[in-house]
């Protein structure tokens, strides 16, 4: 695998890959995303680009997730798109992501015009995309964090949207305090196997409303940071 500097010099976008795409999209509309402007983001990123190997940039635009190295994976497109249609974002809202890994989401986010700080707790990964982003033009907007996803960012706080981007086994109280009244936290939650996509929208300090979606399979949740 080449260094993330040779990489971020050789890196293209051709007109076949935004052809790829585009049909991606298609195949995330026939799965029942309806939301334009993330159809709109998916059509507009290079996805490929986010994916460490080479050797796996040919099969970026199936719908698939694909390892990022830490043992982690940049998650499959339709549940990048069910995520962030779930949120509901309207421009310039704070937006909290809980788990950057390649920065896809991250990117997705920030072409829906919102603003977004993000949390990663593994440190190469952090490096990675913290270089990564604004190569590919996502320069504001975007504060990016070495961190504990649990704990959120009391600092930053409160946030119009948070998405948590890994299986949790609970959700982080610290979270829902986080989130600002009227607000909303899309979550995947444990069940077994895999995860229940829910989304909380928080009615007032001590009161949430939850719905439960669909069975996901993400990568977990970790508690403290990575060692690498
Ligand atoms: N949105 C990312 C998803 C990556 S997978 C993408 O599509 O590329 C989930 C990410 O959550 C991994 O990068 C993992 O390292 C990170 N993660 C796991 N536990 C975490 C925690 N407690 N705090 C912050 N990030 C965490």
């Amino acid at each position: 695998m080449l260094s993330l500097s040779s990489y971020l010099k050789v890196m293209t976008d051709t007109y076949r890959h935004k052809g790829l795409r585009r049909k991606l999209a298609e195949v995330l509309a026939k799965k029942g995303i309806k939301d334009n402007a993330v159809l709109t983001a998916i059509t507009e990123i290079p996805r490929h680009l986010f994916i460490p190997d080479n050797a796996l940039h040919k099969y970026a635009y199936e719908d698939k997730p694909f390892p990022i190295g830490s043992g982690q994976t940049i998650s499959q497109p339709y549940t990048v798109a069910f995520q962030t249609e779930l949120l509901e974002l309207k421009p310039r809202q704070k937006v909290l992501e809980i788990g950057t890994g390649s920065g896809f989401q991250t990117a997705v986010l920030l072409e829906m015009g919102v603003k977004v700080f993000s949390i990663e707790r593994q440190k190469a990964l952090y490096e990675r995309t913290k270089q990564l982003l604004p190569n590919l033009n996502y320069k504001t907007n975007c504060k990016l964090f070495y961190g504990d996803g649990y704990k959120g960012l009391p600092t930053y706080a409160p946030f119009y949207k948070i998405i948590v981007t890994a299986g949790a086994p609970y959700i982080p109280e610290d979270l829902l305090k986080q989130l600002k009244i009227g607000g909303t936290l899309v979550i995947p939650v444990d069940e077994g196997d895999s995860q229940r996509m829910k989304k909380i929208v928080k009615l007032s300090e001590t009161n949430f409303q939850t719905e439960d979606l669909t069975l996901f399979r993400f990568v977990p949740l970790l508690k403290e940071k990575g060692r690498d």
